[in-house]
């Protein structure tokens, strides 16, 4: 299947977006008939034992054609990975730019709050309360492209600090308590025993923490019900989230973590997400040495599980 895969030329040119004659597949395909051609041009060739000079003139030809073909195999490769690293930089370069503005709404919205509350009627607080939102929307989206364009550069770094889980998991509750509300979604949070501080970056990890939540949130319709966990198993630290929504289509499965990655059942009804959340969350997980994973029934709920080792020195 996964020959199968490599060799779907039509394919790959559309996911490099580049002609088909140019695909690196293509091209390994052309080089391979070229070399079978050749020997067997040669073998006819080398029969002939009265002419040595036409058998060093072919055997010359044919390595003049194999390194034509492999110069532009090469040229094919470095011109996909020089495209990769301008959309990289791009993205990072947009990202950075679009981060000042909504910061600032989010420091005007606070001071307009914090100055004329007692002022303002029901209805403007609740349109301050929208802009708000959407603008917290904004602000994690280009977060999220940052984080996207700091892997394809190899530039993502964790820091590595004491962190309590308990402590993360209410704090990220705390901010989507108004979101859980809006969609009629019950939290509940169990830590069974005591839970081990460990090393891992607090802020990344609340980030894996809040798109468990968010997505568990976002993809239960009616009489939500959201548990989250916290349990030390052996050696780990492993956290849960499981919904009673809408979950995934078994045939989608393997795709969840990918980028980009929407499941059909939820892009019909729910148009807000960009399906870099559980990508970038398998991205901090396992560059913090741990491990996730998923269970998913469509039309049942989903349970969302990582781990991580309990390490107390860094
Ligand atoms: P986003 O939520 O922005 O679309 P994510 O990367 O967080 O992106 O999730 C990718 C996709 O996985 C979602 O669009 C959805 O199809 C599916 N998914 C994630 N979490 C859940 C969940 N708890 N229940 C059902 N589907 C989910």
């Amino acid at each position: 299947m996964v020959i199968i895969n490599d060799f779907n030329i039509k394919k790959q040119a559309d996911e490099l977006g580049i002609s088909v004659w140019k695909t690196p597949s293509f091209l390994f395909i052309v080089m391979g008939i070229v070399v079978m051609a050749a020997m067997t041009l040669v073998y006819f060739i080398s029969r002939d034992k009265s002419s040595p000079e036409l058998l060093i003139l072919s055997e010359i030809i044919v390595v003049i054609v194999i390194m034509s073909i492999g110069n532009s195999v090469i040229q094919s490769v470095e011109q996909i990975a020089k495209v990769n690293k301008m959309k990289s930089d791009f993205i990072s370069i947009v990202s950075h730019q679009l981060k000042t503005p909504p910061t600032e709404i989010s420091w005007e919205i606070e001071l307009l709050l914090a100055e004329y509350k007692g002022e303002l009627n029901n209805k403007q607080l609740e349109i301050i309360s929208s802009i708000s939102e959407a603008n917290r929307r904004i602000v994690k989206l280009t977060n999220d492209l940052l984080d996207v364009a700091r892997f394809d550069q190899g530039r993502f770094i964790l820091n590595k600090e004491k962190i309590n889980i308990a402590e993360i998991i209410r704090e990220v509750i705390q901010n989507n308590l108004i979101m859980a509300q809006a969609n009629n979604v019950r939290i509940e949070f169990s830590n069974n025993g005591t839970i081990p501080e460990i090393i891992g970056d607090k802020k990344r990890i609340g980030v894996v923490v809040d798109n468990f939540l968010t997505n568990a949130i976002k993809y239960t319709k009616e009489k939500g019900k959201v548990g989250i966990e916290a349990r030390q198993q052996g050696d780990n630290l492993v956290v849960s989230v499981k919904d009673n929504g809408v979950g995934i289509p078994e045939s989608q499965k393997d795709k969840v973590f990918d980028k980009f990655f929407r499941s059909d059942n939820v892009v019909k009804y729910n148009t807000e997400g960009s399906g870099l959340g559980l990508y970038i969350a398998k991205k901090i997980i396992e560059s913090s040495k741990g491990k996730i994973w998923f269970d998913t029934k469509e039309g049942q709920g989903s349970t969302f599980y990582f781990s991580l080792p309990i390490m107390t020195e860094a």
